[in-house]
Order: C-alpha cells, then structure tokens, then sequence
C-alpha cells in the first residue's frame, strides 16, 4: 500500500501543481489590463510611534492590493513579480504616488493639521528609470501636498545596481524634502559603506526578524545592531511586523519607538482610515490594539 499511496501523492501533486500554474498564468495574463480596469486599490497600514506607554499613529503605508474580478482582493506577492518581469511595476508605482498623493489631499482636509506621513514602496526598476525624480517632482508638485508628507520605502536592491546614479536620484528626492527609508533592512547585501552617504532618513526592520526573535539569539543581536546604527547616524529605526505584546516590549526595550504590525492595526481600506480621524483615533492613548484582532 505504501507504493499506491506514493502513486497517488506524486498524481495529486501533479495535479495540484497543474492547477496552480493554470492558476498564474491566468493572473499573468489578466494583469496588463488591470490598471485600465480599475482594479488596483490601495490600504493603508498604521505606522506608530509608542513611547512611555502612549500611542500616536504618525503616518501609513500605502500597500496595493488587486481586485480581481473573479479571484477576489489578492495581495502583491501574487502580482507584483510579474510586473517587476514585465516592466508594468513602474506604470503600478506611478498609479500608487497618484492614488496615495489624491487620499493625502481628502485626509488633509478631514484633520485641522497636515500631521502625517504617507509611506510608499518604489520598485528598483521604477526608481532607477531615466527620469523618475523628475517626475516625481513634477507630480508631488501638481498634487499641492507637500512633499514633507510622504516617504518612499526603498530596498537595497535599488541602491546596489548604480550607486551613483541611486544617490543623485535620492539627493533630489530629499532636497525636495521627501523622506527615504530602507525597507527590509537586514536581509539584503546590507552595507555600511553606502549609508553614511545617502540621504536615507529611516531604516525599517526587516519583519523576519522580529518573527523569529524568540527562535534564535542572533535576531535580538541583529536588531539590536540595526537600533545602534540608527542612534550612531541619526537616523529613525522602525521595527515591522510586530504581532505580539512581548515583541513590542523587547523592542521598546532596547530603544525601539516606531512601529508596524498587526498588534497595533492591520492595513485596512482608505475609508477606514477616515473613520480613526473623525474619531481621534490616532491620539489615542494607552497601549492596547485599537481593534479586536482579526484574521
Ligand atoms: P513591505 O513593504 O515590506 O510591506 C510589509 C508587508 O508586511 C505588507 O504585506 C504588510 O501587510 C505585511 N505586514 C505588516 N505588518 C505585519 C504583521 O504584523 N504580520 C505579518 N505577518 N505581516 C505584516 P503586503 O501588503 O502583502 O506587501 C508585500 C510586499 O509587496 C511589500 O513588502 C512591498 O515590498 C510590496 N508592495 C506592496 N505594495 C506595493 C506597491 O504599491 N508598490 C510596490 N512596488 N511594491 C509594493
Ligand atoms: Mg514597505
Ligand atoms: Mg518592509
Ligand atoms: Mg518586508
């Protein structure tokens, strides 16, 4: 029977292999028209700073999500590859400054001050094509926000390929007062040498870390050196992905004092974020999460 089982594992695995590259390949296939569509939308995720017990959201991170006629709301990791492939990440990312400049300008408009940020993540590919900070540029300066209210979420990928050129594309960006953070930070080809001299505001934490702190001493170790890199630079340290109180605790602990995740919000719909401001939410004190867990 052992034989037969096999054979009916390696037939069910074929299968389901099968299915799920028919699967793909239709989403590759529905991708290129998606934008004419209408189908991108983003959500927003809360980004906090915690600091002796009270809570203040300081910004979002915009993070699109595909609604796909019949597939339903899908997440990047199914879409984002094949159009970093085909080269429609970069008409994505303009559609996200777009879409994410338009909602800074109706939340400006709810709160009596323009007091946060909006983070956006910016592909490699789109930010090292001839000519992006000037559109950018161009853009931020139709939209009338002002560009101190957005940040863009960078990895190293895109600091790696032309140094150089990556540098005069974020000495622009900064000097228009746009913030710059490196997102994922810990997992790539990390090097010191490039950061003493970019305009990098903010290191995010790479969630991986902050998952796995309990697993292994060397998290804790790596996230305790990235803690010291930003006191010793100057530069704001967010941690991402925390789920848990303790998490949080440890890193509050070592001096950690912004904050992703979903112990404090999950991303959730524009119109949702409109609700924490008609009510303040994001004053709040205290130290809890500011919605029943979900999920
Ligand atoms: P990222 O920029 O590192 O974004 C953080 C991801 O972690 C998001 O996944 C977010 O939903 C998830 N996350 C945040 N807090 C927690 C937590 O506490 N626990 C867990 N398990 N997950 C958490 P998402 O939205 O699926 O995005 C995945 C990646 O796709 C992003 O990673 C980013 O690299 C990329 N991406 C998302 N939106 C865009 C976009 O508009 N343009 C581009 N170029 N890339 C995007
Ligand atoms: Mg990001
Ligand atoms: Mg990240
Ligand atoms: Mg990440």
């Amino acid at each position: 029977t052992a034989k037969l089982e096999g054979g009916d594992g390696i037939a069910w695995f074929h299968a389901e292999l099968h299915h799920r590259v028919v699967a793909q390949a239709q989403l590759d296939a529905d991708l290129p028209g998606a934008l004419a569509r209408d189908e991108f939308l983003l959500f927003y995720e809360p980004q906090i700073r915690w600091l002796g017990g009270t809570r203040r959201i300081i910004g979002y991170e915009a993070l699109i999500r595909w609604m796909h006629p019949q597939r339903g709301l899908l997440s990047p990791i199914e879409f984002i590859g094949h159009a970093e492939q085909t080269g429609m990440i970069s008409e994505i990312d303009d559609w996200v400054l777009r879409e994410t400049l338009r909602q800074a300008k109706i939340w400006n408009d709810l709160r009596s001050s323009a007091d946060f940020v909006l983070s956006i993540n910016v592909s490699p590919r789109r930010f090292a094509e001839e000519g992006f900070a000037e559109h950018v540029e161009r853009t931020v300066r139709q939209s009338g926000v002002n560009p101190h209210q957005l940040r863009f979420e960078l990895t190293e990928r895109s600091l790696i390929k032309d140094a150089e050129q990556a540098r005069e594309v974020m000495q622009r960006l900064s000097s228009m007062g746009i913030g710059l953070a490196l997102d994922d930070f810990g997992t790539g080809f990390s090097s010191l040498r490039y950061l003493h001299d970019l305009p990098v505001t903010m290191l995010k934490i790479d969630r991986s870390f902050v998952r796995n702190l309990w697993e292994s001493e060397r998290n804790g170790t790596i996230i305790n050196s990235i803690l010291s890199l930003g006191r010793d630079l100057r530069l704001d340290v967010m941690a991402e992905g925390v789920e848990t109180r303790a998490q949080l605790d440890w890193l509050a602990a070592q001096g950690c004092s912004l904050f992703q995740g979903y112990y404090f919000a999950r991303p959730r719909a524009a119109a949702e974020i409109a609700i924490d401001f008609a009510t303040h939410m994001q004053e709040i004190g205290g130290d809890g999460p500011d919605e029943p867990r979900r999920g």
